[in-house]
């Protein structure tokens, strides 16, 4: 069989611990027997990054946005005990902050659904995107605890040195704290767009709920912007798919989506987004099949799974034990890549072998062959618990019948 051709490299981003391994069979077994990959490779394993001082992070982000797609693996976040196990000379920065702060973008997560794990909602039978505002508010305040006779203003001095003052709180009989927050325009414009294109990518309803009631203008601001930005650039193509961009009181969001049946995104402010997306994957089943993608407001899109590098299974496999780790999300990073890749190069059967790799990822789940993780939630009659390798030929099994 010949092998499917890629007209542009897509960027590879190779990372840390058990999903180190996985990612390696993921390529042997699944990618390379059919795709001809055209990669540009960067190892962000703690070991390099440590090497190169972190450049190696950096000139991964620059790559992704030179040829518009990466793929990226779950990478260690240095504490202090990653700085003895690996002897690093710094406690190194999140990659994916890095990557994020570079590519200045939005952060989609998707749950993978498969029969046999119901959500704890049983109505949600569509996956629920969340898309949480990566900027400011509550992660970029300033705060103090004041003392009893104290008086907080807010002082803002404009471009000319004039000042304008408000009063937050005269602490005349107790003590007590404040906070200063902020967000800028750009960054919601930023936020907004990324949240409509991501809506017509998927062609999905797109969700925004803030407290604009109470907070009459930060929350207010927020609403305001998704609304003129959607007016202006995104209200006729909505239109022609049949989609719809709907505002709402964030309480009033939430009980709509407890009771909704999935199927749109929902974009959240940087707080409710942070909350939010652990319910959700929490509720959804495993975070073994959540899947993260990073999109930018121009158009650059990351995709990795959203667990971390497994590190408990990591040291299991190092000791000689076989694991049953599960690379569902991994492999539909991979796929979601592959697929965009086929779209902006216009090269259908990328795409069309994105979608066989999904489907042999799903049927192989839901005839009964799994890792343990899903072993003990699923409720099939005839299921069975693979390690990692074994589950990743079984998939290979199913899509060489399909390809
Ligand atoms: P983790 O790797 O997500 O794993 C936590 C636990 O969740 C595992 O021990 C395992 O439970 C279960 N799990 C997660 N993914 C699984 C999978 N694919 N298959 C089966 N079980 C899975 O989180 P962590 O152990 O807290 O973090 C390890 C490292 O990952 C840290 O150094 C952290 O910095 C990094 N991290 C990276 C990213 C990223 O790059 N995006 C995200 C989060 C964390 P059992 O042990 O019970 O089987
Ligand atoms: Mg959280």
């Amino acid at each position: 069989m010949a092998k499917i051709q890629m007209k542009t490299p897509l960027v590879e981003m190779d990372c840390d611990e058990m999903t180190r391994i996985l990612w390696q069979w993921i390529k042997d077994i699944l990618i390379l027997p059919y795709v001809d990959l055209k990669s540009e490779y960067y190892d962000l394993g703690l070991k390099y990054r440590n090497e190169t001082n972190d450049k190696v992070t950096v000139d991964s982000a620059e790559a992704t946005k030179k040829y518009g797609v990466a793929v990226k693996c779950a990478t260690i976040t240095p504490n202090a005990a990653r700085m003895t196990e690996y002897d690093l000379k710094e406690m190194w920065k999140s990659p994916n902050g890095t990557i994020r702060a570079i590519l200045d973008g939005t952060v989609f997560r998707t749950p993978i659904l498969v029969k046999g794990v119901t959500p704890y909602i049983p109505t949600w039978t569509q996956p629920i995107t969340i898309a949480r505002h990566a900027y400011g508010d509550v992660y970029k305040n300033t705060e103090m605890q004041v003392k009893k006779g104290s008086k907080a203003e807010l002082v803002v001095t404009d471009a000319e040195g004039n000042e304008t003052r408000q009063e937050i709180f005269d602490f005349k009989d107790t003590d007590g704290i404040i906070q200063g927050l902020h967000n800028k325009d750009n960054s919601i414009r930023g936020f907004a767009r990324a949240c409509f294109n991501y809506g017509l990518d998927l062609k999905q309803d797109v969700w925004f709920a803030s407290k604009d009631t109470i907070s009459k203008k930060y929350d207010h601001r927020f609403k305001d912007i998704f609304q003129e930005v959607f007016d202006a650039e995104y209200k006729e193509k909505f239109e022609a798919l049949g989609i719809e961009y709907f505002y709402t009181l964030i309480d009033d969001a939430v009980a709509r989506v407890i009771r909704s049946n999935g199927g749109y995104i929902w974009a959240c402010k940087n707080y409710d987004g942070d909350v939010m997306s652990d319910m959700v994957s929490t509720a959804y089943g495993s975070l073994a099949m959540m899947t993260s993608v990073l999109v930018s407001p121009d158009g650059i899109y990351e995709y990795e799974a959203a667990h971390g590098t497994v590190q408990r299974h990591y040291y299991k496999y190092l000791k000689g034990e076989t694991t049953s780790t599960n690379s569902v999300a991994t492999i539909f990073a991979w796929s979601g890549a592959l697929r965009k890749r086929g779209e902006l190069d216009n090269t259908p059967e990328l795409c069309a072998f994105a979608d066989k790799l999904e489907k042999a990822t799903i049927q192989t789940i839901e005839e009964g062959v799994m890792t343990g993780d899903l072993y003990l939630i699923s409720k099939l009659e005839n299921k069975k618990k693979v390690d990692s390798e074994e589950f990743l030929k079984e998939i290979g099994k199913r899509l060489d019948a399909m390809v």
